[in-house]
């Protein structure tokens, strides 16, 4: 119930002691505090009533303050104000983490741990995990760069937000925003399907792996369809083709470099499921293919997001 928190936070010599609201005691020393935050400067300027006539609860001695914040948060915020001799400042990889920790940074003026903390919306992991959150609290700080960042991994999922509590944090016009660029996004990407990046790419060394139906000497069985014609009318197997049609279809949905990625395995699992020649080489191919239509998708998008301006601003 009571617990004393670890290591610098329980040191002998700290002058006083802040109670997290989970009932975890943090000893602490008065002056790093009052040197990251004009509010703890001013809150121990106060007189300090003396030990005995008080009411505040005292522990070893030392007057206990108690705070609204978790010890999870505390101890983050802490660690942030604490010189880097004592205490690293903390990785945050958790999105609520970052949000807590953001809130109280805010509420006690450390107006520089604040921005340290808004840097941990660029984590990768944190951006992979949930772009929507990630969004909607770097728009709603106005963090521009880190709105943009955010909006860019949004493109990973569907159109339509998840329901998520930081969806308070902005305005139906950030919402909107995102929405609009998101749309502009898809009709970019829908533009690939003239197939002229994938001509431009294999100018030099040829398209044959997808065209020829003897390649490296061997007869290819795959299966042919007319659904997509190359300029000197060959066709491509059908399994390629599948993939191509899934794809634009999931890249109206999702227009990111990633849709195209996502569905390589199942493509060159079809290849060697339906042709022994293509299933040696099928990998290798595709995995260029791949690599080179989500190049083209993540350039339009990149292109896209320049052209839509002030993701974050209000105006
Ligand atoms: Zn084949």
């Amino acid at each position: 119930m009571f617990t004393d928190a670890p290591s610098p936070f329980d040191h002998p010599k700290a002058d006083i002691i802040l109670r997290s609201s989970d009932y975890v005691y943090f000893r602490v020393f008065r002056l790093f505090l009052s040197l990251a935050s004009p509010f703890f400067e001013a809150m121990f300027e106060l007189p300090q009533p003396s030990v005995h006539d008080s009411g505040d609860e005292i522990k070893d001695g030392l007057v206990v303050i108690p705070v609204t914040e978790d010890s999870r948060t505390l101890d983050h915020l802490l660690r942030f104000c604490y010189p880097s001799t004592l205490a690293e400042d903390p990785n945050l990889e958790d999105l609520t983490d970052v949000v807590q920790v953001s809130e109280a940074a805010r509420k006690y003026s450390l107006e520089l741990i604040e921005k340290k903390v808004g840097n941990a919306l660029g984590n990768q992991a944190i951006l992979e995990k949930e772009p929507f959150r990630a969004f909607a609290v770097a728009c709603g700080s106005r963090m521009e760069d880190e709105t943009r960042t955010a909006a860019r991994y949004t493109l990973r999922h569907p159109l339509m937000p998840p329901k998520v509590k930081e969806l308070e944090l902005i305005t139906a016009i950030d919402l909107r925003q995102l929405l609009h660029y998101h749309a502009k996004c898809a009709d970019a990407v829908q533009t690939l399907t003239s197939l002229s990046w994938m001509e431009y790419h294999y100018r030099a060394t040829g398209d044959r792996w997808l065209t020829d139906v003897y390649h490296y000497g061997e007869h290819c069985d795959c299966p042919r369809t007319n659904k997509y014609r190359f300029k000197d009318n060959s066709t491509p197997p059908d399994w390629w083709a599948e993939y191509m049609d899934a794809t634009w279809i999931a890249l109206r949905d999702r227009p990111s470099g990633t849709t195209v990625l996502n569905g390589l395995d199942e493509a060159v699992k079809k290849a060697r499921s339906r042709c022994s020649r293509c299933g040696y080489r099928v990998l290798e191919h595709m995995t260029e293919f791949t690599r080179v239509f989500a190049d083209a998708v993540e350039n339009l998008t990149t292109e896209v997001g320049h052209h839509i301006r002030k993701l974050s601003h209000r105006d």
